[in-house]
């Protein structure tokens, strides 16, 4: 019993964390379900389907990543040390999105964590703020082989994830970092990296703004400046000033 109870709790929250806010089932389903619980209604008189909620983002984001187990949905699966689910504050009001996890973030299970990572790191103190004050994730969670581009299978498999996180922090700002990242997430195959940066775009009423992908920025240090122009507009769409 507690064996189904927990498969059930896992396929519910692998709905909600596709994003759905019903069951996908037939009203006649439904309605025998209802039938059935409706001795054990709580006392708010709760409605069919009632989806786990959580008592903070914290919580939520642990379920999240507790619902993604040791994912075996694509083949990436095969290749990669670690999953790379994100790291960060829970209520940031700043949320970065990167493409996929490279050699040393596979290693440590940590975003960002190598040399591009380490560009990202001083962006965000330049920026006045800390990684601790920020969430960092990536479009993909595991790492592709050769630190290929992910491929529409393993972004099909993954993106549900990255959506719920979205969901969940609810930022005020995200800033992709690349092109894969901000065309991923806008659902925009075409946009091209040097056009669409410096403008926010708009991710179901929140702001993104595209920049370079710091991997990028480290082979052209030249546009540095560019990223640095992009990141004040974030700032002054949070009010804050840089550091
Ligand atoms: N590049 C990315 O896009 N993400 C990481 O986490 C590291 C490098």
């Amino acid at each position: 019993m507690t064996v189904a109870i927990d498969e059930i709790k896992s396929l519910l929250l692998y709905y909600q964390a596709l994003g759905f806010e019903r069951l996908p089932i037939t009203i006649a389903v439904r309605d025998k379900v209802r039938a059935r619980s409706n001795t054990h209604r709580s006392e708010r008189g709760s409605s069919f389907p009632e989806v786990c909620s959580f008592s903070d983002n914290g919580a939520a984001l642990d379920a999240l990543r507790e619902l993604i187990g040791d994912c075996q949905r694509c083949k990436l699966a095969k290749h990669r040390t670690n999953i790379v689910f994100g790291t960060g504050n829970p209520d940031a009001r700043l949320m970065f999105i990167g493409e996929a996890p490279g050699r040393e973030e596979d290693h440590q299970g940590l975003p960002f964590v190598g040399d591009a990572g380490m560009l990202l790191t001083r962006l965000i103190s330049k920026m006045g703020m800390k990684r601790e004050d920020v969430y960092i994730a990536n479009i993909i969670k595991c790492r592709p082989p050769m630190n290929r581009d992910p491929e529409e299978d393993e972004v099909a498999s993954c993106r549900g994830f990255l959506e719920r996180q979205i969901e969940i922090i609810r930022p005020q700002v995200i800033m992709t970092l690349g092109r894969i990242a901000v065309q991923v997430l806008m659902n925009s195959p075409k946009l091209k990296i040097t056009s669409a940066r410096g403008h926010f775009l708009n991710l179901n009423g929140i702001p993104v703004m595209p920049t370079f992908h710091p991997a990028y920025l480290l082979r052209n240090p030249k546009d540095k400046v560019l990223t640095w122009s992009d990141a004040q507009k974030v700032l002054a769409r949070l009010g804050l000033s840089p550091a």
